[in-house]
């Protein structure tokens, strides 16, 4: 047994998925004002980055703003009404505390799927099921 192979093989197997997890992040929205309506340009890539389904977030943010929304022909998010983006910002955060982020491990690697009839959150990283609000 050869001490350097040995201590080679203990750095390589050393495992930065939870330094992975924290460099997780959600593109910024980017917000425009159009007449009555406020636009969220960066809608599609959002939901493209946190691997959910477009109406399910949408909805989420029609809840959380209290409005209604819908999705424009080029894929934006148009919600009525005026809303700052540090608002939209905090939404999308709350999504993703809500049925992204995995509760034991904060990894983001989840998927919403169902079981018994309930959507729950399983996470790829470390396999918890964690309950996830109905919406
Ligand atoms: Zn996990």
């Amino acid at each position: 047994m050869d001490y350097e192979d040995t201590l080679d093989r203990a750095l390589s197997e050393t495992p930065d998925e939870a330094e992975d997890a924290h460099r997780f992040e959600v593109p910024d929205p980017t917000i425009r004002q159009e007449g009555n309506a406020t636009v969220y340009e960066n809608f599609e890539e959002t939901y493209d980055r946190l691997a959910r389904d477009r109406d399910h977030l949408l909805k989420f943010l029609q809840t959380e703003l209290g409005t209604s929304a819908s999705i424009d022909a080029r894929g934006r998010a148009r919600f009525t009404g005026s809303f700052r983006e540090r608002r939209v910002a905090d939404a999308i955060d709350e999504y993703v505390d809500a049925y992204v982020r995995c509760d034991e491990c904060e990894s983001p690697d989840t998927r919403l799927v169902d079981e018994q009839g309930a959507t729950v959150l399983k996470c790829d990283a470390c396999g918890a099921l964690s309950p996830v609000p109905d919406q």
